[in-house]
């Protein structure tokens, strides 16, 4: 057989989930010296991932990466197959079967559990479900959230937490020109939720949020940001992270969070343009050195109890302990922000505990003890590292496992003829299911972008699959 990679025998990778790193493994195959077919599958019409269902409405500029990846679809190596959803209408072995290689970049669909009673209390609900079902993911559309209690309360304080926060706080009349699906804006504009708490485990200088998303708090047009400046007081091993180099970007934020602090705070920074007095008609309140250790509530949530913490290790190692003081706090509303997590696909091992698939520089391995890599499967994104960083990471994260993938080019030049997107079209076809290319994709977006210019927003997205399929012949 010829060599894998020649125009007599192209490398044919399946790649599985649409979303940046899934782009970026199909830019990286194709702009590398080899002849390459890469099918891009995507469980929903739908492609960009978390770029179109993740990042929030009213940050415009991140969503421009779309732009970026629509090209990285122009290439004739490059075919796609929205609403298929793998393990249901192809499988994994039938992706092996035909493909040389399939790279899993299905991200981090769920979110981590608090393990604490009452977490299923009706009003509970996790930041995942409610960002996707104001970005209008299909599959989260019918989500209802009621907006008719005063006090909401989210749990985390990374950058989830700080969107949530933002589009709980922000009027009508500052999301309306975004792509925020009308449904949700529909629900926002009738709600009553005036005092927002954005709750962290540990300390200022423990903050996950980057500082834009921080200041962003104190550019609320109809909401005031506080910090108890009690609580904005450092113990000695914060100060030391701070005082360290690698504590930079901690610092800036913990100058941010003091800023927020009442004047009498020793570290509130005087120059912030939004001092007091607080006038606005809601209150975002930033808590640190609290967990949730339990939500009360006859069927539905009335009372978040909090337990405070106290901080204890070795700078940048430090640890939320409980001191046994417990605080209520009467709230009919709560977002656990506390990080994405992985889920497992058939035919891919998966490390449960951590929510990712086992793999080595994303050589997909039996599991995380033994490296045993298992043949033709690789990994790349959150699904390969777990829920951090920021779009462009994925970049890096893909180009290593194409890097891997490269190496491994003599062992997947499999003997047996691998038919590519020819045998996926064909199984697609005999399980009957309507499946999208990328030109179809087009389609779907430009109605989308058009529906949205009489309302001055960028598009105003499709949130059933089956709108979608309708305007396709
Ligand atoms: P994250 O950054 O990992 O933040 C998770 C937060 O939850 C932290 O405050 C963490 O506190 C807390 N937490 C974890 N387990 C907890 C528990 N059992 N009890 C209480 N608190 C707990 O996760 P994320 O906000 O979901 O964001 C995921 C990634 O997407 C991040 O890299 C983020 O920067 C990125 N992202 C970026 C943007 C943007 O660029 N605008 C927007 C959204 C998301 P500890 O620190 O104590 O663990």
């Amino acid at each position: 057989m010829s060599k894998l990679g020649s125009s007599d025998n192209p490398l044919k990778v399946a790649i599985v989930g649409a979303g940046p790193s899934g782009f970026y493994a199909a830019d990286a195959l194709i702009n590398s010296d080899l002849k390459v077919e890469v099918n891009l599958i995507e469980k929903l019409c739908a492609p960009y991932g978390l770029v179109r269902t993740g990042v929030a409405p009213d940050h415009p500029l991140i969503k421009k990466s779309i732009e970026k990846f629509a090209v990285m679809a122009e290439p004739e190596e490059f075919n796609y197959f929205g609403n298929v959803s793998v393990g249901k209408d192809i499988t994994v072995d039938e992706l092996k079967e035909t493909h040389h290689a399939v790279i899993i970049t299905m991200g981090a669909e769920t979110d981590r559990k608090l393990g604490i009673p009452g977490e299923d209390l009706k009003g509970s609900h996790t930041a995942t479900e409610f960002v996707a079902w104001y970005n209008g993911h299909p599959e989260y559309r019918e989500r209802e959230f009621d907006l008719s209690h005063e006090t909401a309360v989210i749990i985390g304080q990374g950058n989830v937490a700080a969107d949530v926060a933002r589009i709980l706080s922000k009027t009508v009349d500052e999301l309306k020109c975004t792509d925020i699906s009308q449904h949700a804006l529909d629900v926002l504009e009738t709600s009553k939720v005036k005092n927002i708490y954005v709750v962290g485990r540990r300390g200022p200088a423990q903050g996950a949020m980057t500082s834009k998303e921080l200041k962003e708090f104190g550019e609320l047009q109809e909401c005031d940001t506080f910090v108890d400046p009690s609580e904005a007081i450092l113990n000695k091993s914060s100060e030391d992270e701070l005082a360290d180099r690698k504590g930079r970007a901690a610092k800036k934020i913990y100058e941010l969070f003091s800023g927020y602090a009442e004047p009498k705070s020793p570290h509130k920074a005087r120059s912030f343009p939004w001092t007091r007095p607080y006038v606005k008609p809601k209150k975002c309140h930033i808590q640190f050195l609290r967990s949730p250790v339990e939500l009360k509530g006859n069927k539905k949530l009335e009372t978040v109890v909090f337990e405070k913490n106290a901080l204890s290790g070795e700078p940048f190692k430090q640890s939320a302990r409980g001191t046994g003081e417990l605080e209520e706090l009467k709230a009919g509303l709560l977002f656990r922000s506390i990080g994405y997590r992985g889920v497992a696909l058939e035919g891919v091992p998966f490390h449960d505990a951590w929510g990712v698939i086992p793999n080595d520089k994303g050589r997909v391995t039996e599991d995380n003890e033994n490296n045993i890599v298992v043949p033709q499967l690789y990994t790349a994104g959150w699904i390969k590292r777990g829920p951090s960083g920021i779009i462009g990471t994925n970049k890096a994260c893909a180009n290593e496992t194409i890097e891997e993938l490269m190496k491994d080019i003599e062992k997947l030049n499999d003997k047996k003829q691998k038919l590519g997107n020819k045998k996926i079209h064909e199984i697609l076809a005999s399980n009957k299911v309507r499946y999208i290319n990328f030109i179809e994709w087009e389609v779907i977006d430009k109605h989308e972008v058009d529906n949205g210019k009489p309302k001055g927003k960028p598009r105003e997205k499709f949130t059933y699959t089956d709108e979608m399929l309708a305007l396709l012949t």
